[in-house]
């Protein structure tokens, strides 16, 4: 199932002659690697990705719900910590849009996203205490 061919490594997005792998799973995912450590990140990405891309989707919701809520109270100098608390989720599950992965790879994307989520929180935690 290795077949050789010059495409770009999933995981650190260098063009390089890669071989296939093939990670076992729901779905199935069929991914190009240039190197064994590689290989060893991304499989243990995709397994992490696995194990919990529901908390991502779940924290999203709550942190939406709460940010209604707070709306509704009239709370506006709450709703800072939803943007903080979305930043910190996202720093600690770093997942990016496929486009995004298939553009730098999955090792630059997760980078990036922690840098997004850094940002995030850093900027959202000053602004909620200025409203303070
Ligand atoms: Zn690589």
């Amino acid at each position: 199932m290795n077949r050789r061919m010059l495409r770009k490594c999933s995981w650190c997005g260098k063009k390089t002659t890669t071989r296939e792998v093939f990670i076992d799973g729901h779905p199935p995912e069929r991914l190009s690697v240039c190197s064994d450590s590689c290989e060893q990140s991304l499989r243990e990405f995709v397994s992490h990705y696995r194990a919990t891309r529901w908390y991502l989707l779940s924290g999203m919701l709550l942190i939406t719900l709460a940010a209604a809520v707070f709306a509704l109270m009239g709370a506006v100098n709450l709703l800072p910590l939803c943007l903080t608390s979305f930043g910190l989720l996202i720093m600690l599950l770093p997942f990016a849009t496929g486009e995004t992965i298939e553009l730098m790879g999955v090792h630059k994307s997760v980078v990036l996203v922690r840098v997004i989520g850094l940002l995030t929180s850093f900027s959202s935690a000053i602004l909620f205490m200025s409203l303070a």
